[in-house]
């Protein structure tokens, strides 16, 4: 059977970036991925400016850091000067705003009193040349590159395009998802489910973990384990950059997931991973449109999710690292544990200060959703016995930021 990574790597090698297309600039690409190269319209700052409130100083009156200087001017952020300093002048200045002509250092307010109407006792350490100002251009020059083509956007990203006056930006799609449950005993959240039905967990959370993956979901219902309403439906969901379906995929009466898509053409690539939860997964392609079947038990869709789709996800939408991202912590207590497959265990993973500490959460099986509502990452343990001690160093899988 196909290990994980090797079907990991099947997937991502039918995972082509998506075309970058111009579109305005808004808080809603955050995540998104720049694929164009910026370039820098104007120096920043524009002009020297002082970072302190205080006032603006020729060094040279100030050998040994203290004078009596004669106030000139007066510069709040926004206005310009208009008096260049003399021998023995100062600017109060304000944070921000542009330094004079003639002076080459700020001193900060609090080492400065009033002396009279136009007039300033400066008594502080002889200033550095420099000292509290900000050089024209220091952050940035006018026709630099500012930020490279395949930058995920953060906050600060927005900041600095909207710094260089970029409204439009060339970004990569967030790609599109569709997802279709199946199953005849499925019904949705608002139905009371009547004997031998159970209610859809899987479609709202699937469509979470879209969101959270970057991509855009689709959601396409319930199908009943019939294969003309599977045909439609998938058809439906081919349309779409990704279709994910959950249940259907293991080897009972009614899993007709694999076969309807190869009716409809979907190429299969894998059936079966070695892994627990998750086994049953499927992956195919139908042209571009890569096409996944998710075994019905949640934590085993989770799961699979998100080994194979999110990662999927994140290579169409131009990210170079696709993800999972593992990292080592060591287990807050012992842990037996025996399993014929590589497992991933749902756990709790915090900061402690040195490092990671990982606690595996009680949990009851690929059915047991409820676990994961107190885990945020899969402990990965090798097929095997095992009596791992409090302390000793294991493999974890995040799934999510810490909060
Ligand atoms: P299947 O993969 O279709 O054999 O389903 C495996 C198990 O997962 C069965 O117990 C199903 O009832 C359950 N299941 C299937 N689909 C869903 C769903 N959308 N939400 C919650 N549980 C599901
Ligand atoms: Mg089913």
């Amino acid at each position: 059977m196909l290990s994980v990574s090797e079907a990991q790597s099947l997937v991502l090698a039918k995972a082509h970036v998506l075309s970058a297309a111009p579109v305005p600039l808004s808080y809603e690409l955050l995540g998104q991925v720049l694929a164009e190269d910026v370039v820098s319209d104007i120096d920043m700052p524009p002009f020297d400016k002082s970072l302190m409130d205080g006032y603006a100083v020729r060094s040279a009156d100030l050998s040994d850091g203290k004078a009596l200087l004669t106030v000139v001017e007066e510069l709040t952020a926004g206005q310009t000067p208009k008096r260049a300093l003399a021998a023995g002048q100062a600017t109060r200045i304000m944070t921000g705003a542009p330094i004079p002509a003639g002076a080459d250092a700020v001193v900060m307010i609090e080492r400065t009193r009033p002396a009279s109407d136009d007039r300033v006792q400066i008594e502080d350490r002889p200033p550095r040349p420099g000292q509290n100002i900000m050089p024209r251009g220091r952050e940035m020059r006018r026709g630099e590159i500012i930020l490279s083509a395949g930058a995920p956007l953060r906050p600060q990203e927005f900041g600095v395009l909207a710094t260089v006056g970029r409204i439009t930006i060339a970004v990569i799609p967030r790609p599109r998802v569709t997802i279709l449950s199946t199953g005849d005993e499925i019904v949705d959240a608002p139905e009371k489910p009547g004997p031998g039905q159970i209610r859809n967990g899987n479609g709202p959370m699937l469509q979470a973990q879209v969101v959270r993956a970057g991509g855009i979901p689709q959601y396409l219902g319930i199908s009943r384990d019939r294969a003309e309403e599977l045909r439609s439906k998938i058809k439906q969901g081919l349309q779409s950059d990704i279709l994910v379906l959950s249940g259907g995929v293991s080897a009972g009466k009614l899993d007709l997931v694999p076969g309807t898509l190869g009716e409809l053409g979907v190429q299969a690539h894998f059936h079966k991973v070695e892994m627990k939860p998750g086994k049953p997964v499927f992956f195919g392609t139908w042209k571009k449109t890569l096409v996944f079947g998710l075994p019905g038990n949640p934590v085993s869709a989770l799961a699979c999710f998100e080994l194979f789709v999110r990662p999927a996800i994140r290579r169409l939408a131009g990210h170079e690292k696709p993800g999972p991202f593992f990292v080592e912590a060591t287990l807050a207590e012992n842990f037996t544990y025996k399993t014929d497959r590589p497992t991933y265990y749902p756990a709790w993973m915090n900061w402690e200060g040195k490092g990671y500490q990982v606690r595996p959460v009680p949990w009851f099986g690929s059915p047991d959703l409820r676990a994961l509502t107190q885990a945020n990452a899969f402990i990965f343990i090798a097929a095997g016995e095992h009596q791992l001690p409090a302390g000793q160093v294991v493999s974890v899988m995040k799934t999510e930021d810490e909060s």
